[in-house]
């Protein structure tokens, strides 16, 4: 189908994880494995790669594009967990949030946890990074695969976000939050050729998602000490985008968003333009939302 393609025209990614070998290093070996070095983008345009050629992404540092038909599965840098195969788009939270090293960090909805490694690299292991699933078969693949990558400052846990306490004296310095929740996976081109629900079901089953995505964020701004929130999804509903996001503002004065890259080309629908959308035809990504919430200085100060 159209979108089967599609889903081929996108280019491979690939992210190097810090915390096991450098980006110089890895690109060492593909070039010794018969890739081409082409430089670093410095247009999206230049992510368009054919046969063997690779290029370093304009936006993400630790990230590799390659032609869509490349595949690393077999790779030994892969079974090795010193390269991440992830989309562009699901790069961007961690990095936008770029917690320093040292800082409490919190992933409410982590497994199978390819965020919380790409967190744990930015905080070059030091810290704590908190880590929740609903799902232990998840969780379960989401403890090899950062065992693989090298991961230490974690800690998982198998339990409903929504039933952690914010009180509690554990997260007392948490100041980061990223939030990916479960979605519709509209953004998702692999899952966009699905046979449409009846749209009657599909409303109703947007809604639950929403009213589940929002009681997060609310969550999640309870925390005593938290700075800042990046929210997340692979939909490309407004409902669970932009929505969820004006509907939480207005219930949390004490909190803004914050612009996210000026140069990124697709913006959040209006009036959000602050935040990111990613997309096939626009970004070279599947589907994605990204917004961040930042505490207000003074809080206090703020009137509704
Ligand atoms: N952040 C992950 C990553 O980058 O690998 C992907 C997360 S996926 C979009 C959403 C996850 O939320 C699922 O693994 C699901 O089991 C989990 N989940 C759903 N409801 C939850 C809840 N109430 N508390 C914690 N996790 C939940």
């Amino acid at each position: 189908s159209a979108q089967q393609s599609d889903q081929h025209q996108l280019p491979r990614y690939v992210r190097v994880n810090t915390l096991m070998t450098t980006v110089e290093d890895v690109m060492d070996c593909m070039k010794r494995d018969g890739f081409t070095y082409l430089g670093q983008a410095v247009r999206l345009d230049n992510l368009n790669l054919k046969g063997k050629n690779f290029v370093r992404d304009l936006h993400l540092p630790e990230l590799l594009a390659f032609s869509p038909k490349t595949d690393f599965h077999d790779h030994f840098l892969y079974k090795a967990g010193h390269i991440i195969l992830q989309d562009k788009a699901s790069c961007l939270p961690a990095h936008l949030l770029n917690p320093p090293p040292g800082s409490h960090v919190l992933d409410a909805c982590a497994a199978p946890g390819n965020k919380t490694s790409h967190l744990a690299a930015i905080m070059k292991n030091k810290g704590r990074l908190f880590a929740f699933d609903l799902d232990a078969k998840r969780l379960a693949t989401m403890s090899t695969l950062l065992l693989r990558a090298g991961v230490t400052c974690h800690q998982l846990a198998n339990q409903d976000f929504l039933k952690v306490d914010p009180d509690c004296p554990q997260y007392k310095d948490v100041e980061y939050i990223l939030l990916d929740p479960s979605c519709s996976g509209s953004g998702m081109m692999c899952l966009r050729d699905n046979a449409p629900a009846d749209e009657e079901k599909e409303e109703a089953r947007l809604a639950s998602l929403a009213s589940f995505q929002l009681r997060c964020l609310n969550h999640g701004l309870r925390f005593p000490r938290l700075k800042r929130l990046v929210y997340s999804t692979c939909s490309i509903h407004r409902q669970e985008n932009e929505e969820v996001i004006a509907a939480c503002l207005k219930e949390n004065p004490g909190f803004r968003l914050v612009r996210l890259l000026p140069q990124w080309p697709e913006r959040g629908l209006e009036p959000l333009s602050q935040c990111l959308r990613a997309s096939v035809t626009t970004t070279l990504t599947h589907g994605f939302f990204v917004a961040l919430l930042e505490k207000h200085k003074d809080a206090e100060r703020v009137k509704n």
